[in-house]
């Protein structure tokens, strides 16, 4: 689970997040949207501290990840993270994309990782691609990829930051319905989007922010057919 209090963030004069309360409970899908320079991105990175928060406390499992006594990269492999652009490595295959970091940072031998990396594959339905490198895949089949190799460190939760924006979109649901899978099997999930249908049939809570704050939440359906804040409205009025 995820609890954000209070969290403030600038980059130097400027304020970006202006005091956030925000939760995600176990085994919930919290969608977060909101207008481009909101914060999402901030606020998520802040979660795994990607971003130093200036003020407030983030709770990661009940652990405080802005005390500087946490270990942050045990931390991190409890957190897995996907975004816009895959980050895959293009000079390693498949399947080495997804064993080298259980390798390293879980210590697994390399029969394990192989295991659960093959395992991991098939979830996402590229058990065929192991031996593929990142640029012979299309772009959802690299995000895919990018979802199973997080999925390989057996996180507690996944984080994701528009993993479809960067796609065509016929390959946008294949990458979708992997996500809904997850959220099926009960994998904790923040997910900051624009797929309002996404939002609307997984979501469990949906997140509205705008101008470093958190403007309204509640039930997807809720917010998007009966939205109360004004600057909720203008926002989807110009997405739905
Ligand atoms: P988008 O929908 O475009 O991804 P966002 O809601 O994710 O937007 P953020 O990326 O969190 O927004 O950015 C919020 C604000 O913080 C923006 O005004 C951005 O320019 C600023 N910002 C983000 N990162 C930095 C940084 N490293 N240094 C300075 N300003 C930053
Ligand atoms: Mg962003």
């Amino acid at each position: 689970a995820i609890e954000v209090r209070n969290l403030h963030k600038s980059f130097g004069e400027v304020e970006v997040l202006k005091g956030i309360d925000f939760h995600v409970d176990q085994g919930e899908v919290v969608c977060v949207i909101g207008p481009s320079g909101s914060g999402k991105s901030t606020l998520l990175r802040c979660v795994n501290r990607l971003e130093e928060p200036t003020s407030g406390t983030v709770l990661v499992e009940g652990v405080d990840i802005t005390d500087p006594e946490t270990d942050l990269d045990l931390v991190r492999t409890r957190i897995g993270m996907v975004f816009q652009q895959f980050n895959l490595f293009p000079h390693l295959s498949v399947l080495r994309n997804l064993t080298l970091a259980q390798q390293r940072a879980k210590k697994r031998g390399k029969a394990e990782a192989v295991e659960i990396a093959r395992k991991n594959l098939a979830k996402v339905g590229l058990a065929h691609k192991e031996d593929a490198f990142p640029a012979q895949l299309s772009g959802g089949q690299q995000q895919r990829v990018a979802i199973a190799r997080a999925l390989s460190m057996n996180p507690d939760m996944m984080l994701f930051d528009e993993p479809t924006s960067a796609l065509d979109p016929e390959l946008v649901g294949d990458v979708l319905e992997v996500m809904r899978q997850l959220a099926d099997e009960g994998m904790t999930m923040m997910v900051v989007t624009h797929e309002m249908g996404f939002a609307r049939e997984v979501g469990d809570r949906l997140v509205f922010m705008d101008g470093g704050v958190v403007v309204e939440q509640g039930d997807p359906r809720e917010v998007l057919g009966n939205p109360q804040h004004e600057r909720t409205q203008a926002f989807l009025s110009k997405v739905l």
